[in-house]
């Protein structure tokens, strides 16, 4: 059964991550763009982490027959530097054309300032200009008036809520979501926030409709196989295959297939490997043999 990870970083994860994904069944991922750590200074360094998303991370997959796909956005830590965040929301619109950005995100509130606010809201109308879903990430302080205020922004845009998914919820936020017709996705992590016994509850007690999950792997704690993890636990607790494939394949493959650039047809192709190809003259062979696999 193909599995789909809709929330990953995987420009913080190693080669390792992407073979052991694809041997757990994970056919494809969305990357979106977020913050690096360490505040950026330089709208240079977005243009240059916007290019890697669509290029050599996209190629790094590739290599070992994964499909990538990103979103784009200024985050909402960042977009509390105000003429950064200004000089960013410039060079947007151009990265949002490009083949494999399936949405704009992750956008939303951290701290619920007012620069989150209005970068949150212009870029809200952007996704709208574009025709491109919004991926938005809920804050992990104050949780409940993030989601509430999210909930409210979106409704103000005048956005379609089914071009919407609001991620990283919980018990207390899901409900808040289940009134809306937006899509609602699950980060799970190893050590803190969901976990696969609790999403297994939450899909018991709402069902699988529009329901997301994901691993939200970043250079933190995390784990990249937490999808396939989360078939395991639906499984042992008596989902349906129909039911497993509808919420870790079909919801979150057919939520981003609104962007036009992604779609059931091409993750159910088996994807072609080969290691022979270059990108901008590298590769990510280190002296092994290449693998071609058509
Ligand atoms: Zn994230």
């Amino acid at each position: 059964m193909p599995y789909f990870d809709p929330h990953i970083h995987m420009s913080s994860r190693t080669t390792d991550d992407y073979e052991n994904m694809v041997a757990a069944g994970i056919v494809g991922v969305v990357e979106p763009a977020f913050w690096q750590g360490q505040p950026r200074t330089h709208v240079g360094t977005f243009i240059d982490y916007f290019n890697t998303l669509i290029g050599w991370e996209r190629f790094r997959a590739s290599q070992f027959g994964m499909r990538h796909y990103c979103t784009m956005a200024i985050n909402p830590k960042e977009a509390n530097n105000v003429p950064l965040a200004e000089d960013v929301m410039k060079i947007l619109p151009r990265y949002c054309q490009k083949d494999g950005v399936v949405a704009v995100g992750e956008i939303g509130y951290d701290d619920i300032t007012p620069a989150e606010e209005r970068f949150f809201a212009e870029q809200l109308q952007l996704a709208k200009e574009m025709e491109l879903p919004v991926l938005i990430h809920t804050p992990h302080r104050d949780k409940k008036r993030g989601a509430e205020r999210s909930l409210a922004l979106v409704k103000e845009a005048g956005i379609g809520e089914e071009w919407v998914v609001v991620d990283h919820l919980t018990e207390q936020t899901l409900p808040l979501v289940l009134e809306t017709g937006c899509w609602r996705a699950h980060s799970l992590y190893p050590f803190t926030k969901m976990t696969e016994e609790r999403m297994v509850a939450l899909l018991q007690q709402y069902g699988t409709e529009k329901m997301i999950v994901n691993s939200a792997a970043d250079w933190g704690r995390s784990d990249p196989l937490k999808v396939a993890k989360m078939a395991e636990a639906m499984r042992a607790a008596g989902f349906s295959e129909a039911q497993i494939e509808q919420v870790l394949f079909y919801n979150p493959v057919n939520f981003y297939a609104q962007s036009g650039r992604i779609s059931v047809e091409e993750l159910l192709t088996p994807a072609r490997i080969d290691q022979t190809q270059l990108w901008e003259n590298n590769s990510v062979l280190r002296g092994q043999t290449p693998i071609v696999r058509q």
